[in-house]
């Protein structure tokens, strides 16, 4: 049998645990997860684009177990009452190959993303960081202020949406979390003059320039969250020339990240090897780091892992009929003709 997890069992989870121990949690399976690097099989993810957004696969697996996601980007679906980005996973068992658990991903991708970017924040950014500007106030953003709020002790966050309403929205959701100050800002100058940490989750399908050079200032660490296709940059290439940048998986991220837009030999440094202290991070105060996160595969077999784990804790999850159960593995057409061999040939 294959669980199948709803969003409202991952909002259960959620509750139970805490948003704040929720998020500390699963950090804890990627942070675990990005240190065993070497043990993954890993790829791009494969990507199918359109007019108006992208729908991609995207893989890993380690000896015991394989997962994927299926996700999408639309940032123009609210003309249809959709979310810009929605999904759903696997992960299934290597030795048989049998799926094990079938999750929805879309809560669970804003979850895993925001607890990604606290990972590399906690590793790049000044220890002494207490204030954010975020840029782009839509789905993932009050999961961003949470996380770096309750991992990384921010207690002030600057606000800008070309989108009133998304900011509204987003302060109606946040009010009254204690020690967590917002404040609303006219433009992404102003929020980002004099932030510690910056974080730009933003969603159009164009080359943005949301953060340009002279808003940058001696310190900051640069968390570039929405650049993650081709064609879809938020930061302006000076941004990344005059900062040590670092990314998830390098051969994804030349191709989707910010990165697009420099030359195929500009120095990165993949996450995983500050985390496992085989790489400085942050070389001093005044450096400005950027994570120019894309998202990739490990993220959501990190989350994956996470929610298989919390679900067998806490009883959740329906048993779901998805791979026919049969006492003859070879007789697969029995699974058709349970009423007898005729009653399939007669239609
Ligand atoms: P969303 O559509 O819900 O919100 C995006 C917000 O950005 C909107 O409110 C929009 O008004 C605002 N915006 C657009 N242009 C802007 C500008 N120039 N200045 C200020 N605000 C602007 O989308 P979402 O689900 O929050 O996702 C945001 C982005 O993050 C998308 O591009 C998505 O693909 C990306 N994303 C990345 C990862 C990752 O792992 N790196 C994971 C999930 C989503």
């Amino acid at each position: 049998m294959t669980t199948l997890l709803t969003p409202t069992d991952v909002a259960r989870i959620v509750a139970h645990q805490g948003i704040g121990r929720a998020l500390e949690r699963l950090a804890g399976y990627i942070e675990a997860d990005f240190r065993r690097w070497s043990e993954f099989d890993k790829t791009a993810r494969v990507a199918s684009h359109s007019a108006d957004g992208v729908i991609e696969l995207m893989p890993i697996a380690d000896a015991s177990r394989y997962s994927f996601k299926y996700v999408n980007g639309h940032p123009r679906n609210g003309r249809h009452g959709l979310p810009t980005v929605m999904a759903f996973g696997v992960l299934a068992d290597v030795a048989t190959g049998n799926p094990e658990l079938l999750s929805e991903l879309t809560l669970t991708t804003a979850l895993r993303t925001a607890a990604t970017s606290a990972v590399a924040a906690r590793a790049l950014a000044r220890p002494d960081s207490r204030t954010m500007a975020l840029i782009g106030n839509g789905a993932q953003a009050e999961f961003q202020a949470l996380a770096f709020h309750h991992l990384l002790g921010v207690r002030e966050v600057r606000l800008f949406d070309i989108d009133v309403a998304a900011t509204r929205k987003l302060q109606r959701n946040l009010a009254g979390v204690p020690g967590l100050a917002l404040r609303v800002c006219g433009s992404t100058a102003q929020a980002v003059a004099g932030a510690d940490i910056v974080t730009t989750v933003t969603a159009d399908k164009t080359r943005a320039t949301i953060i340009t050079p002279e808003m940058v200032e001696p310190g900051m660490h640069i968390n570039g969250v929405g650049g993650d296709c081709p064609g879809k940059t938020e930061l302006h290439r000076g941004v990344l020339e005059a900062a040590k940048v670092f990314v998830e998986y390098e051969p994804q991220s030349r191709i989707e990240g910010d990165l697009q837009q420099m030359p195929a030999d500009f120095p990165v440094i993949e996450l995983w090897r500050v985390l496992t202290r085989n790489v400085s991070g942050r070389d001093h105060d005044r450096q400005v780091t950027v994570f120019d996160s894309v998202g990739f595969a490990l993220e959501d077999y990190s989350a994956l892992r996470w929610l298989g784990d919390a679900a067998r804790e806490l009883g959740l999850g329906q048993a779901l009929d998805l791979i026919p159960s049969m006492p003859d593995p070879k007789d697969l057409y029995g699974q058709l003709a349970r009423r007898g061999p005729a009653a399939v040939l007669a239609a």
